[in-house]
């Protein structure tokens, strides 16, 4: 007889959608991978199952930073030329677009993909500004791009990346991303850095308070002019932290999953995003890596729904949420929070 598993999923496939924050590293898809491996050699099992285990979390993994980090460095390899750099691009902003995602801020770390290969810097950027431009176009979605730097490099490199990024602020590099490790390694040597790409046109976007303390949200907020925080869900852990994100309008780009999957929460169900929600804090709904955690952003609202009991109405709000807290200029915003309330009945 007919039955239809994914029909639960339907409800929030139809939903129109906005992501924050998702890493182009992390979204590669796996068909693709198998097939770069076999055009350029790369050492890695060709078989699909195989490969999956090394570049996704599977089951049976420890739910740990560790574990989650290691993926990446086999996703390290794939970065074999212009033309794979394209191709991912493109795939990613593809898969958001199937995912009825409207709006997309696709982060990459220019020195990731650089460096397996040699490419400069300068030429990585122009290929994926590029191949996002058109995929965005032919997939009619739109997209804006974060480069990420990582605190455990070095400053001086991601200066280069700051400068190259701010001289394309009007082709659509619109923000500047500190990531990495932030449990052993500080931001301090970064202040300077982030206070000249702010001047410079870019917005910030801090990952903080994902494995290290509340206080590292206050430092993104107060000392690298943080507008929003990857992740920030170690927030609650610090009342007078909560006071200064609300005062200030700061953003939150919560990733469940991803949160689960790498060991910040014990259990999916208690992570912090309905109380985030309940004290007014701008928690938004992202997916971090999608292809790393096997989700779509149509899994992570279901997952918020049915599994942290967020009501419907509270994930609409939140994706209004996070069409206000884009990185677009007034008008753009304007126009895209003037859509989504539309369809979404608000
Ligand atoms: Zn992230």
């Amino acid at each position: 007889m007919f039955s239809d598993e994914t029909a639960p999923l339907n409800r929030y496939i139809v939903l129109p959608k906005v992501d924050l924050h998702r890493h182009l590293e992390g979204s590669l898809r796996l068909a693709t991978m198998l097939d770069i491996a076999r055009q350029h050699g790369v050492t890695v099992p060709v078989s699909m199952l195989n490969l999956s285990g090394l570049v996704q979390v599977q089951d049976q993994d420890p739910l740990t930073f560790s574990n989650f980090l290691e993926k990446f460095k086999t996703l390290r390899l794939f970065y074999k030329s212009p033309d794979v750099i394209h191709r991912v691009t493109a795939e990613a902003v593809e898969d958001a677009a199937k995912d009825n995602v409207r709006y997309l801020e696709l982060r990459f770390t220019p020195v990731a993909l650089s460096r397996a290969e040699g490419f400069p810097l300068h030429d990585v950027v122009d290929w994926v500004i590029a191949s996002a431009r058109e995929a965005a176009k032919k997939h009619k979605i739109k997209v804006g791009l974060i480069a990420s730097v990582n605190r455990h490099e070095s400053p001086e490199l991601a200066e280069q990346v700051a400068w190259l990024a701010a001289g394309h602020v009007k082709n659509g590099l619109v923000g500047l991303d500190l990531a990495g490790n932030e449990a052993e390694f500080k931001s301090e040597p970064f202040y300077g850095l982030f206070k000249e790409a702010r001047q410079a046109g870019l917005r910030i976007t801090i990952h903080a308070g994902e494995w290290g303390p509340a206080q590292n949200v206050r430092e993104a907020i107060e000392s690298l002019g943080a507008e929003r925080i990857g992740h920030g869900v170690r927030v609650m852990e610090d009342e007078s932290v909560v006071s200064l994100a609300r005062e200030r309008g700061v953003a939150f780009e919560v990733c469940v999953t991803s949160n689960f999957q790498s060991g910040v929460v014990k259990t999916f169900e208690s992570h912090p995003l309905p109380r985030m929600l309940e004290s007014g804090l701008k928690a938004t709904i992202n997916t971090d890596d999608p292809s790393v955690s096997r989700i779509t952003l149509a899994h992570e609202y279901q997952h918020v729904c049915e599994r942290l009991n967020v009501p419907m109405d509270a994930l609409k709000r939140s994706i209004l949420l996070a069409a206000e807290s884009a990185f677009l200029d007034e008008p753009a915003k304007q126009e895209l929070r003037t859509a989504l309330k539309a369809e979404l009945k608000l």
